[in-house]
């Protein structure tokens, strides 16, 4: 068991039937201070462009120039001054000027309400912000303290609460040891022979979402589309905890692009559910105290992971074989698996520190 630090991101439904219009409000005050931060960084390039001298305004300029704006619009003053770093952070990032937050018409910014812990208290199920009781679904317990944290809408207008924790743990962790290919069929093979699949709830939508396209139905819309992606989620997520509940060792190929090059598939869709799934296993494997590596596929699909000659298919002909025989050893194949287990081959040779602690 190893003990690990780290920062964890709870997040809850707000009961917003009533509570909604308050946040509404908040989130136009925030807008208001974030558009604000616009305008002085536009004049900075402004005169800079005329020759001026003019420095970008650093967060402490800005928060600076909005002292005391805090009680005029309502919002904590914490919340002024987080919104004006995450300005500021997020300017430095882009190398430009964030764009402005409208706060209604059709390019209406989702609702963002940032704090930071001493703003805001939490009483088990509803946290107290500004004086106002705001009553969430707790449908987990926080990991551990929370720093910072955030009210925030989704595309359907739902307000939810999230939390940034500091965690510290020593979860149980399996002792098997496991590689994984990420592919197309599936989503992810093992080198034990299970597999992940790719959720295609897409399909089974197909008619409901065709029906409230039909019928111009845009609330129904979004509704289904949010269904689909809390499934792929919550399949995610299911996966990867059983993965590395189950093991010490936990080696993942690293993306082959050549793969995608060869479908038609929405290469977007597919390389989010990768990472998302990577990213997954890289933290919770770190809560469990188990490592996690990604190692180099090359040539793992064409080489016998029982003698290790390269036997295998080759070259896109050998794209659609799905299984072979080792012309060396004889031993056959699921093209997969043995993909699979050399990524773990390749894993175990690697010297890699007790635990990767990812860097958030
Ligand atoms: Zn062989």
């Amino acid at each position: 068991m190893t003990v690990v630090r780290m920062m964890l991101t709870y997040k809850y439904r707000v009961k917003d039937a009533t509570a909604g219009k308050h946040l509404d409000r908040h989130a136009r005050a925030c807008n208001y201070v974030w558009n604000y931060c616009c305008q002085i960084q536009r004049q900075a390039e402004r005169r800079w462009k005329w020759g001026g001298n003019a420095r970008w305004p650093s967060a402490f300029d800005l928060i600076k120039l909005c002292t005391g704006s805090a009680a005029e619009l309502g919002l904590h003053s914490d919340t002024v001054q987080t919104i004006c770093r995450q300005f500021a952070t997020s300017r430095t990032a882009h190398k430009r000027c964030p764009r402005f937050r409208a706060s209604g018409g059709p390019k209406r910014a989702l609702g963002w309400i940032p704090f930071i812990s001493r703003a805001l208290k939490i009483n088990g199920a509803h946290v107290t912000y500004l004086k106002r009781k705001f009553h969430f679904w707790k449908s987990r317990d926080l990991g551990g303290e929370f720093k910072a944290g955030c009210f925030a809408q989704d595309a359907r207008g739902r307000w939810y609460v999230t939390f940034r924790c500091e965690v510290v743990d020593a979860l149980p962790s399996g002792n098997g040891e496991i590689g994984i290919d990420l592919g197309l069929k599936t989503l992810a093979t093992c080198s034990d022979g299970t597999t992940v699949p790719v959720l295609r709830h897409y399909r089974r939508y197909q008619a409901v979402l065709a029906v409230a396209q039909r019928a111009r139905n845009k609330r129904r819309i979004v509704a289904i589309h949010a269904k689909i992606a809390n499934a792929r989620r919550h399949h995610l997520h299911e996966q990867s905890t059983r993965i590395t509940r189950e093991n010490a060792l936990i080696v993942v190929g690293n993306v082959n692009a050549a793969k995608l090059a060869k479908t038609r598939m929405a290469k977007s869709v597919l390389d989010a559910g990768w990472s998302t799934f990577r990213n997954q296993l890289r933290y919770k494997a770190s809560r469990h105290g188990a490592r996690y590596v990604e190692a180099d596929e090359r040539l793992t699909s064409q080489t016998c992971s029982d003698c290790g000659a390269v036997s295998g298919p080759k070259g896109i002909a050998g794209l659609g074989v799905r299984h072979w025989d080792c012309s060396d050893c004889g031993a056959s194949h699921d093209r997969d698996v043995n993909a699979a287990r050399n990524i773990l081959g390749v894993g175990l040779e690697r010297q890699a520190p007790a635990v990767e602690i990812p860097s958030l």
